[in-house]
């Protein structure tokens, strides 16, 4: 069985063998699909030709199946979260940054955090998967 990517709200899969399906929203309100990598720290991503983002610019994700915002906290509107389960059935957390552009990944199971990208560090908060 392949890793699945879970809509924490719907618990819907969002990927397709190695793409996941988000929707992504600007804050001017362009909106359109963008698809990222299932492998964790590989950041190649696809998206509609006609969704210009710019490097630092934040979105938001949404779920396209349930439309929920896909936020890990309210207080961390930069960051969004989705379920992880592995090839042995094992459920995890994906915590990723909005900000198009910043490398920062975070996988949280058993609360041990692995992190990955070349800005994993910004926001390293030992209390905040607790
Ligand atoms: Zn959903």
């Amino acid at each position: 069985m392949k890793t699945k990517y879970l809509c924490p709200e719907c618990n819907g899969i969002l990927n397709i063998d190695e793409d996941i399906i988000l929707i992504a929203k600007k804050k001017n309100g362009e909106k359109g699909f963008l698809l990222l990598h299932t492998k964790l720290g590989n950041y190649d991503h696809k998206m509609d030709s006609t969704l210009k983002i710019e490097q630092g610019e934040q979105v938001d994700f949404f779920c396209p199946l349930c439309q929920i915002k896909l936020e890990y906290h309210k207080k961390k509107t930069n960051l969004s979260k989705l379920i992880r389960i592995d090839e042995n059935d094992k459920e995890s957390q994906v915590i990723f940054s909005n900000i198009y552009g910043e490398k920062a990944t975070y996988h949280v199971e058993d609360k041990k955090v692995l992190s990955f990208g070349q800005q994993a560090q910004k926001y390293t908060d030992p209390e905040w998967f607790l």
